[in-house]
């Protein structure tokens, strides 16, 4: 059965619906090592068999950050701050993470989360590890 879920930024501005079959203790929820994640605090999940929409209310106050190897888009709100998501386009298509914390209401039961390091990836290892394991996007944002 489809579930879906509302993110959102904490003003409002930005956010996300997030679809997946996978029961919430089930999910796979990741605490990425980088100094991005760590620092936003900011576990994420995805369903390859799922749906992802972006939202963004005023498109002006949608801050696309790159780093790193600059492959994906971490989607951050100009105006509180709030980080709920990354995106990345490839020939196969547009796929995206959510931030947990950026849940409008967690679900219960969730799954343990689980520390990891993507340090060792090159930048083909990223995009298709991205590929197979993010989640659909449909928006056009
Ligand atoms: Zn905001």
């Amino acid at each position: 059965m489809l579930s879906e879920f509302q993110g959102s930024c904490h003003c409002g501005a930005i956010g996300f619906s997030y679809r997946t079959s996978i029961a919430p203790e089930h999910w796979s929820i990741r605490a990425c090592q980088c100094s991005f994640c760590r620092a936003h605090d900011a576990p994420s999940t995805s369903d390859p068999a799922g749906s992802l929409e972006f939202t963004a209310s005023d498109p002006d106050l949608l801050n696309r950050y790159r780093f790193g190897l600059r492959t994906a888009d971490f989607l951050l709100c100009r105006e509180c701050g709030i980080y709920i998501g990354a995106l990345i386009e490839t020939g196969k298509g547009r796929f995206g993470i959510i931030s947990m914390h950026a849940l409008v209401e967690a679900p219960e039961n969730l799954a343990a989360t689980e520390p990891i390091s993507y340090d060792s990836e090159d930048i083909a290892e990223r995009v298709s590890r991205r590929e197979a394991r993010w989640t659909p996007v449909k928006t056009n944002l």
